[in-house]
């Protein structure tokens, strides 16, 4: 199946432009390693122009183009947006696939869900007119008191690899719905889709300057961006030591940020389960997008009376799963997104047995696969708290499992970890997945499931997991600021 990869400039000011520096960063298909194509590469300069057409869109006419432009008519643009998105649906999914590995048909569910996504928040612009001037009651009546929601202005995204079109969206729909104008920074490792969004925009016509994307390499792209004095806010979803990095950035000029990070996220399996639907979500929430989710269930914690009977089925699970080059047919694990992320999962895998863990499936390249960063769905048991496999993010298609005798210990295990982004449990006691979810400290609680996601929920995490939500009502408040209007509306002098 071969794609065509259109070769891109960047969007700045409604026009594609050619990087200042006229650098370019090869583009490698992760199931072959062969180079592809390539995405521009901005550097500071750059980012300057984007931030003064982002600010000239806010400005002109004043702001009455898009600010100050009714709800109403943002939500048209982003309508249209997801039209178009659908109609080039299954194109948008391949490149998805070979840019970063992920299987054909879940990078094709993945561009409905940013189809949906760009539909909820023109709902939710539309609906924000009617929610102007909300009244605020006041305990002297010579005042009266409303509330403005006004956009915070511009603003900087910046994304990761491993939903590269979706995470964009879950930040560009609710900004433009706000009627912010923003400057979208892709990962370097899986831009192409992000560039496609590019031209869909000019094809609807979206006001120039109101969403400009610049790909590039993070410390020269992104982070002349996080440390811009001209951008008012920066969203971020990335590991945590970039977060980070980027929220020392926005502090020295005191500048918002929302930050989507790392996780470590637990699943915990009572004795009462039913072993082969618990063994389906187990491994669905930890292989699913070749593990690389930063809310996959990646610690399993296990009841001890059902742990041997468990492992197997999930064992036999795990190795029925079809590991493939993305866009062959029924391909469910496809490769890491790149060399580098290939060296990483091993080494930890590697880690692992050095520290005493034994490996009960996985932890090699898989024998039919020669060329390509594939890594076998592995699982891993005889693990202590302490190792590294336990408590640090891996991102790749590797579960390791402790078990437990007694609820208490199940929950200790659990919130044992920086993070607290997800966090699931599997139990046919409904009473007792209430009180488990209580008490696990994470932003996430999947009960009797683990991953999905809808856009109308919130989503995001505690601790080392980042700040803020995004998505539902929450996501569309990341990019309003409320201004308090009071007036004195008595006759009598004060
Ligand atoms: P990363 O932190 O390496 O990169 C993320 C983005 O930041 C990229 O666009 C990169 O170019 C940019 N960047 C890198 N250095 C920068 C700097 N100094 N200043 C500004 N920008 C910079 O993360 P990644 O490897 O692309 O993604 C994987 C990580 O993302 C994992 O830790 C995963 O858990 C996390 N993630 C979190 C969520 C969530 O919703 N919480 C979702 C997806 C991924």
């Amino acid at each position: 199946m071969a794609v065509q990869i259109p070769s891109r400039q960047l969007l700045i000011d409604g026009e594609w432009r050619e990087p200042l520096l006229k650098k370019r960063i090869p583009v490698i298909n992760p199931a072959t390693e062969q180079i592809i194509g390539d995405i521009p590469a901005a550097t500071a300069e750059d980012v300057d122009l984007a931030v003064a057409a982002a600010r000239r869109a806010l400005s002109r006419n004043k702001g009455k183009d898009w600010a100050l432009a009714s709800g109403a008519v943002r939500a048209k643009y982003l309508r249209a947006i997801a039209a178009k998105i659908t109609e080039r649906k299954s194109e948008l999914a391949k490149l998805e696939a070979i840019d970063c590995g992920k299987p054909l048909d879940e990078a094709a569910w993945d561009m409905d869900d940013v189809a949906g996504c760009f539909e909820y928040y023109a709902d939710l612009a539309e609906g924000l007119d009617a929610k102007q001037k909300a009244p605020v009651s006041l305990p002297m009546g010579t005042f009266k008191s409303y509330v403005l929601k006004e956009p915070i202005g511009v603003v900087g995204l910046i994304t990761p690899w491993n939903y590269p079109l979706l995470m964009a969206v879950w930040k560009v729909a609710p900004a433009l719905a706000a009627g912010c104008a923003a400057i979208l920074k892709p990962s370097e490792l899986a831009s192409l889709t992000c560039l496609e969004l590019a031209e869909v925009c000019r094809d609807v016509g979206l006001p120039p300057g109101v969403l400009n994307i610049l790909t590039g390499l993070g410390p020269e792209a992104g982070a002349p961006l996080a440390s811009h004095p001209n951008v008012d806010k920066i969203a971020f979803t990335g590991s945590t030591a970039t977060g980070s990095k980027i929220m020392a950035a926005a502090a020295q000029m005191v500048k918002p940020v929302s930050l989507e990070l790392g996780g470590k996220s637990p699943i915990v399996v009572f004795e009462d389960v039913d072993l082969d639907k618990a063994a389906e979500w187990t491994a669905f929430g930890v292989f699913w997008t070749n593990g690389q989710i930063c809310s996959a269930t990646s610690r399993l914690i296990v009841h001890e009376s059902i742990a041997k009977e468990f492992l197997d089925r999930l064992v036999k699970w795990t190795k029925n799963i079809k590991i493939s080059d993305p866009l062959e047919e029924g391909c469910r694990l496809g490769p890491v997104v790149s060399g580098g992320q290939y060296e990483k999962v091993l080494n930890f895998i590697s880690t692992a047995t050095s520290e005493g863990a034994t490996i009960l499936c996985g932890g090699v390249r898989p024998e039919h696969l020669k060329k390509g960063f594939f890594v076998e769905p592995t699982i891993i048991t005889d693990v202590t708290t302490s190792m590294q496999i336990w408590r640090e993010e891996v991102f790749g298609p590797v579960l390791c499992v402790k078990t437990f005798s007694t609820e208490e210990e199940a929950l200790d295990l659990a919130n044992d970890t920086h993070y607290g982004l997800g966090a699931a449990v599997i139990s046919n006691d409904l009473e007792r997945c209430d009180r488990v979810s209580k008490a696990l400290q994470a932003g996430i609680v999947w009960i009797n499931c683990s991953q999905p996601c809808f856009c109308q929920a919130p989503w995001g995490g505690n601790k080392r997991s980042g700040y803020g939500r995004e998505l539902g009502e929450w996501g569309l408040e990341n990019y309003l600021s409320v201004k308090q209007v009071t007036q004195y509306v008595s006759d009598e002098p004060w």
